[in-house]
């Protein structure tokens, strides 16, 4: 069976979490602080501060901007439903604008037609780690006032080119920028997630809120000698990531490198297998963007049925995925009040299927995914 994707996860991310589990601090801790060192400076950030996971990140970064109820929020439907969950958790409104059909990211030409006097952020959505295009959003929200998070969760090791240099996705080049450490990412905690900021004060504000508003962290009481009464600033939320999370966390990031390095040669391997199958569309990267390939999808012809393709596939011991899903096609965000054209969000949905790629993925297993979806093609 080839599987979707699989994590690398050996001996070091296991002797970490006993070591973290034998030092009898297992809550957030040194290592979460250490961890959240590492990845500041892996990504280039001033800031980073580790959270539960990607929900709760996007969620604290909406917090820590006091967005709440009768502020609106623009983001991509075409992204995993956790992204509009976030906005609706913190009694605000999505505003789904539509992708763009070469790249699956929020089309900056459309999104200024969303902007209005409630709008209060925008969540650009990295997806499958292809970096959006922060040039024209970064412009966008400046001109109009408005907050950049960057939904980041899949895209730990993209880069993106500014002016002359390659910068890592998270530097960040928006406000706030939120990772994700699902198995399904590049690298993996379990569950956790991750904000990076240059701003302090968003910083000390993601800090407060993640921990029930608590003026002292329970590891500064634990270490002072001193008898300390903490306070409760704000009304926050749990949304610590734990000690055994961050040392595997440290481990893993320790791989990313080559962990990318690896699905870009598996992505540039497929582009040569499958670049002259008739009808169907590769993934493209525009000049100033290097994905970390965090899922390859490809668009089918129109000829072809997407679920029977997949279940042919699947027969052949390949596991796909549909293209991305969309979230305004799901109950709780049919009724979204405001909405608009959102065609190359659901023509990507039901066009596009996700193929296997894992850093660990053989050239006999691409050569095999290659003639299958061949043998589908052929059929139309
Ligand atoms: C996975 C994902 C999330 C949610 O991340 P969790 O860590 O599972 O909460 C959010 N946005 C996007 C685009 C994702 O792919």
């Amino acid at each position: 069976m080839i599987p979707i994707a699989m994590p690398v996860l050996a001996e070091q991310e296991a002797d970490a979490a006993r070591a973290a589990v034998l030092s009898g601090w297992v809550s957030q801790g040194p290592q979460v602080a250490a961890f959240e060192r590492e990845f500041a400076a892996f990504v280039g950030a001033p800031f980073a501060c580790a959270v539960s996971n990607c929900t709760t990140a996007l969620q604290l970064a909406l917090a820590a901007l006091d967005v709440g109820p009768g502020d609106e929020v623009i983001t991509a439907s075409h992204s995993f439903i956790a992204t509009a969950n976030s906005i609706r958790n913190q009694g605000a409104v999505p505003i789904f604008v539509d992708v763009d059909p070469e790249t699956y990211n929020i089309d900056p030409r459309r999104l200024a037609d969303a902007i209005t006097p409630r709008t209060r952020a925008i969540i650009a959505v990295h997806q499958m780690g292809m970096p959006c295009d922060l040039g024209a959003l970064t412009a966008l929200a400046d001109r109009h006032g408005i907050t950049l998070i960057e939904d980041a969760a899949c895209a730990a090791g993209s880069e993106i080119q500014i002016k002359e240099n390659w910068e890592r996705i998270g530097k960040p080049h928006g406000h706030i920028a939120c990772f994700s450490f699902h198995p399904r990412k590049v690298i993996t905690t379990g569950e956790g997630g991750m904000l990076t900021t240059a701003d302090a004060d968003l910083d000390r504000k993601f800090r407060l809120l993640r921990q029930h508003g608590m003026s002292v962290p329970d590891t500064v009481r634990h270490g002072s000698s001193q008898v300390i009464f903490e306070e409760y600033l704000v009304s926050g939320y749990n949304f610590r990531m734990t000690d055994m999370q961050a040392a595997i966390g440290r481990k893993q990031l320790e791989r990313l490198p080559d962990l990318v390095a690896r699905r870009r040669a598996v992505a540039a391997r497929y582009a040569e297998l499958l670049g002259n199958f008739e009808g169907l569309r590769l993934p493209t990267e525009p000049k100033w963007a290097k994905s970390n390939w965090q899922s390859y999808c490809v668009r089918l012809p129109n000829r072809l049925d997407q679920r029977s393709v997949m279940q042919n596939l699947l027969d052949q011991g390949i596991a796909t995925r549909r293209g991305i899903m969309c979230s305004h096609r799901e109950p709780p965000y049919v009724k979204a009040a405001q909405r608009h054209d959102l065609r190359h969000s659901e023509l990507a949905q039901d066009r596009s299927i996700l193929l296997p790629i894992y850093a660990q993925m053989s050239e006999a297993e691409q050569l095999h995914v290659a003639e299958c979806l061949k043998a589908e093609l052929a059929k139309g």
